[in-house]
């Protein structure tokens, strides 16, 4: 009797609780929710990287002639269109990583005036009516859309959110309308995966809205893929393939990364495990058979095999958007599964091929970033605008890494970056938790964090620690605790303000072989990837050769003194033999980090990743990598920012 009594009021008290429908467009959660907007300031050599992109390439930017073109409807057969979205998605990251009422209120103003340009009909993107449908028009709208659901995510204001289902809708019957199918829009060459892109916008509108018809239209985008077309006739079975495991299509690098942003804001939207499956698998795929040894991938923005071919003099190598898209894809993918892998793979993205494609002031990017020769700024695709998909991509790559350095698990804070600064991460009943980050890693190994909470607290504190950390040590106020290479550490404990936890990693120098098993040895410390750089290697007749330790170690020496264009510079041993049998003898070579090297952005300033076995000194660097690839165009400048 006095369990049933319990038992009724029990169900007395949960039918008294409100009862929260299930969202049915946002039925998944994210394992790891990336850090709200401000509640992380990085500081260090990446404070600094971050700060130049966000004042000499972000703000620096008149996007009023990005709008122009929308107003004006005067482009027939360009990608202009893409150029104030990717603008604007830029300046809310740069908005997340230093918040102010000024920069808000012009962001809400920049969003007004694009939807100004709306016509009535719904349209809102570059072309004129004539053109609609054809060349890269599906494309711009894909980043109009995503700039307008990034102003109202930011904002608020549903006029932005109306403004792109317009477009949204405008396109969807257009399409429906013409009896066409969105994947033979344009562009023969990309086989629909430009325009397929669309997903990732056309998903986000239906997490938004809950409106059916965009879900519809994704899974029709998929559909098409599994069918002969008119520019494949086999179709490209982008997802089938995924789940497969097939090696990703030889096709564009960064349009195919961009679908599966997409594949995964659908599992978001649908919880259906198919499309996180394939989204995990494709991007295993991309590890596998074409993520070059600095976090990038593509020749010629294409996918080429680029695992097996990174260590050849590549024409037109790693396209920044390429080097963006991936770590953008790896930020969802680390969203969604909690798997470190992920941010493994930013990092070394972050440190190595982001960080060589921006000029060192910030202002530009470069097109392409190649493992060996000289490093030359984008060309100007557009004069008119000063601009080039490369340029106005590159900070939404490196201005996201606030958002994902220190993430939210349910169950507490997730410290996926080591760097000097600071973070307030809550927990998940409301109260701050403060996070100091003492450290020059990744110059050196020690980082030592300052855990504060209000109050003592129970919670878990992941860290991670990178699959090549071999040998971590990691303590708590003083007492050691376990941890694992490739997995996050899990502090369960009661924390008090002032805790303090000390993590020292692995950097040691790693000989790593040609995956094509060609002869030749890369070097890692840590995340970084060192290179020769001619600035600091004599051109003598002299061959060398890498001799890592049994375990596969190279013993790697900080110089006392560096020159001021260098982040990191060491000397490591490489052995010189005279004959097979004797005479053999050890001399010192300098090596860079991989984005200091090339750095004077000059055709006389070369390097290399990749060392042959030997390596013959006199002829180590490529010369005019530029020159002979692209005969009929002036060398690019950096070109001068007011
Ligand atoms: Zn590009």
């Amino acid at each position: 009797m006095r369990l049933s009594i319990r038992a009724l009021l029990l169900a007395l008290t949960m039918l008294a609780l409100p009862v929260r429908a299930a969202d049915p467009a946002n039925p998944v959660a994210d394992t790891f929710n990336l850090a709200p907007p401000g509640t992380v300031q990085l500081q260090g050599w990446l404070g600094d990287k971050l700060g130049l992109c966000m004042n000499h390439r972000v703000w620096n930017q008149d996007p009023e002639k990005f709008i122009a073109f929308f107003r004006h409807h005067n482009d027939t057969d360009n990608w202009r269109g893409e150029y104030w979205g990717k603008w604007y998605t830029a300046a809310v990251l740069a908005y997340a990583c230093q918040p102010s009422a000024e920069r808000l209120a012009q962001l809400e103003n920049v969003a007004r005036e694009v939807v100004k340009t709306q016509d009535p009909d719904g349209y809102l993107g570059p072309y004129d009516l004539q053109h609609r449908l054809t060349c890269w028009d599906v494309w711009c709208r894909k980043y109009v859309l995503l700039g307008l659901i990034a102003a109202y995510d930011l904002t608020g204001d549903k006029t932005a959110l109306e403004s792109a289902r317009r477009n949204a809708d405008n396109m969807i019957a257009e399409l429906n309308q013409k009896k066409m199918k969105l994947v033979e829009v344009a562009i023969v060459v990309l086989q629909g995966t430009a325009d397929s892109s669309i997903i990732e916008p056309i998903a986000l509108l239906y997490q938004r809205t809950g409106d059916k018809k965009y879900l519809d239209f994704a899974r029709q985008i998929i559909d098409q893929w599994n069918a002969p077309f008119r520019w494949a006739p086999q179709g490209i079975h982008l997802l089938d393939d995924a789940l497969a495991g097939k090696p990703p299509l030889r096709n564009h690098a960064y349009c195919i990364m961009s679908c599966f942003e997409g594949i995964c804001e659908l599992y978001r939207a649908t919880g259906d495990r198919q499309y996180l499956e394939a989204a995990v698998r494709f991007g295993q795929s991309v590890r596998k058979y074409e993520r070059m040894i600095d976090g990038s991938a593509s020749n010629h923005e294409l996918f080429f095999d680029g695992v097996r071919q990174q260590t050849e003099i590549i024409e037109q190598p790693q396209e920044t958007c390429a080097t963006v898209t991936w770590m953008k894809l790896c930020a969802q993918l680390l969203r969604l599964t909690g798997d470190p892998v992920w941010a493994d793979e930013m990092e070394v993205s972050l440190y190595n091929a982001m960080g060589a494609a921006m000029t060192p002031g910030g202002e530009w990017f470069a097109y392409f970033t190649p493992l060996a020769g000289e490093r030359v700024p984008g060309v100007i695709a557009h004069p008119d605008l000063t601009m080039s998909c490369c340029v106005a991509s590159g900070p939404r790559g490196l201005l996201l890494t606030p958002r994902w350095a220190v993430m939210s698990a349910k169950d507490g804070p997730v410290v996926n970056l080591y760097a000097p600064g600071t973070a307030t991460t809550k927990l998940a009943d409301g109260s701050e938790i403060k996070i100091v980050q003492e450290t020059d890693y990744p110059v050196g190994d020690r980082v030592k964090l300052t855990i504060s909470p209000a109050s003592k607290r129970r919670f878990t504190l992941h860290l991670r620690i990178p699959a090549w950390s071999q040998r971590t040590t990691l303590s708590v106020n003083g007492e050691p605790a376990p941890c694992d290479p490739g997995r996050y550490a899990k502090l369960d404990r009661e924390w008090s303000p002032g805790d303090q936890v000390a993590l020292t990693l692995d950097l040691r120098g790693r000989a790593v072989p040609a995956p094509s098993g060609a002869p030749q040895l890369a070097i890692m410390r840590g995340p970084i990837l060192l290179a020769l750089d001619n600035r600091l290697v004599p051109s003598i007749d002299k061959a060398v050769w890498l001799t890592p330790d049994a375990g596969g170690h190279v013993e790697l020496k900080p110089r006392a003194v560096q020159p001021g264009w260098a982040w990191m510079t060491f000397e490591a041993p490489f052995q010189v033999r005279p004959s097979h049998f004797f005479g053999i003898y050890t001399t010192n070579l300098a090596l860079c980090d991989f984005a200091s090297a090339g750095n004077a952005w000059s055709e006389t300033n070369l390097y290399r990743a990749w060392l042959p076995q030997p390596l013959y000194l006199s002829q180590a660097f490529p010369t005019n990598t530029w020159k002979l690839m692209h005969p009929d165009i002036t060398r690019p400048v950096i070109p001068p920012h007011s």
